[in-house]
C-alpha cells in the first residue's frame, strides 16, 4: 500500500545522489525525521524545489512512497517560513549546524517530536533575527535534552546531598556537586556559577539573558552531556566553538 505524507519540516542533512538527484534528511512536526528523495532536482537551476531545500527555512513537504518501507519520493515542496538572513552570517550557520547534527544524533526516524521541532524552528528563527548563537544555542540544546529525557538533577549534591555551594556539575552523573565534595576532583568536573545554575534550572526560552562567560560554561556542560549521550563529540562543535568562544590563551602573553 503506498504512502503519503504532508508535513512540516526543515533540512537537517543533503547528499547528492547519482547526477541529478537529492536525498534530504528532514526534521517533521509530526513524522520525525524523514528520508527523502528529491528526484531530478539538481538537474534544472531554475526548479522551484531547488532554492526551498537549499536553506534552513520551514517547508511544507509533501512525498509518497510505494510501500511504508519504501523510499519517500518528494513530490512537492514550499517555503512556508523562509530565514535568509541565518545563512549569511558564519557564526548562525554554525550554530544552526550544531543543531542539525544533535537532532540528527538524538532522535530516531519517524518519531514524532512535535516539542523539540516547535523549540528547533524557534531558534532557528532567533538567529535569523541576529539573536547572539551562544545562549540561544546553549538553552535551546538544554531543553531539548529534558523534552528527550535526559535531563539533569540539581537540587543537591550528588555525593552529600547538600543544596549549599553547588559550584561544581558531573557530566557523568548528570547533578550538580557542591565546593567541598568536588573540590578534590575538581579535573573532573566542569565550574557553575549562580547565574549558570539558575539558567539550568529554569531554562528560559526564548532568553538571551545570560552573560557571556555564563552562557560559554552552559554550552560546554551541554557539549560534553551530549558527547556523553551519543558516544563521541558532536563534529559541529568545534568549528562552533572556535568562532565563539576565544581560547583564553590568546592575547595572555
Ligand atoms: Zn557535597
Amino acid at each position: 500500500m503506498s504512502v503519503r505524507i504532508r508535513d512540516h519540516g526543515w533540512i537537517l542533512q543533503r547528499v547528492a545522489f547519482r547526477e541529478s538527484s537529492l536525498v534530504v534528511r528532514l526534521f517533521t512536526r509530526d513524522h520525525g525525521k524523514q528520508t527523502v528523495m528529491a528526484r531530478g532536482v539538481r538537474q534544472n537551476h531554475r526548479d522551484g524545489r531547488r532554492a526551498a531545500l537549499a536553506g534552513l527555512h520551514t517547508l511544507e513537504v509533501e512525498g509518497t512512497a510505494r510501500s511504508a518501507s519504501a523510499m519517500l519520493v518528494l513530490t512537492r515542496v514550499d517555503i512556508v517560513k523562509p530565514r535568509y538572513r541565518l545563512l549569511q552570517r558564519p557564526e548562525t550557520l554554525l550554530a544552526a549546524q550544531v543543531i542539525q547534527e544533535s537532532i540528527l544524533r538524538l532522535t530516531a526516524d519517524a518519531d514524532p517530536l512535535a516539542e523539540v521541532f516547535d523549540l528547533s524552528t524557534s531558534l532557528l528563527d532567533l538567529l535569523d533575527r541576529g539573536e547572539h548563537p551562544l545562549p540561544a544555542l546553549a538553552l535551546c540544546l538544554g531543553r531539548m535534552i529534558h523534552l528527550l529525557g535526559y535531563g539533569w538533577r540539581l537540587d543537591g549534591c550528588v555525593a552529600c546531598g547538600s543544596g549549599k555551594k553547588l559550584t561544581f556539575f558531573s557530566v557523568k552523573r548528570q547533578q550538580v556537586v557542591c565546593t567541598p565534595c568536588g573540590t578534590p576532583y575538581a579535573p573532573r568536573l566542569l565550574p557553575i556559577t549562580p547565574e549558570v545554575l539558575a539558567a539550568m534550572t529554569l531554562l528560559p526560552w526564548p532568553a538571551h539573558t545570560l552573560s557571556e562567560q555564563g552562557a560559554g560554561m552552559l554550552y560546554r556542560i551541554i557539549m560534553n552531556s551530549l558527547a556523553r549521550v551519543t558516544g563521541g563529540p558532536l563534529l559541529t562543535d568545534e568549528p562552533f566553538r572556535a568562532m565563539m568562544i576565544p581560547s583564553p590563551n590568546i592575547g595572555s602573553h
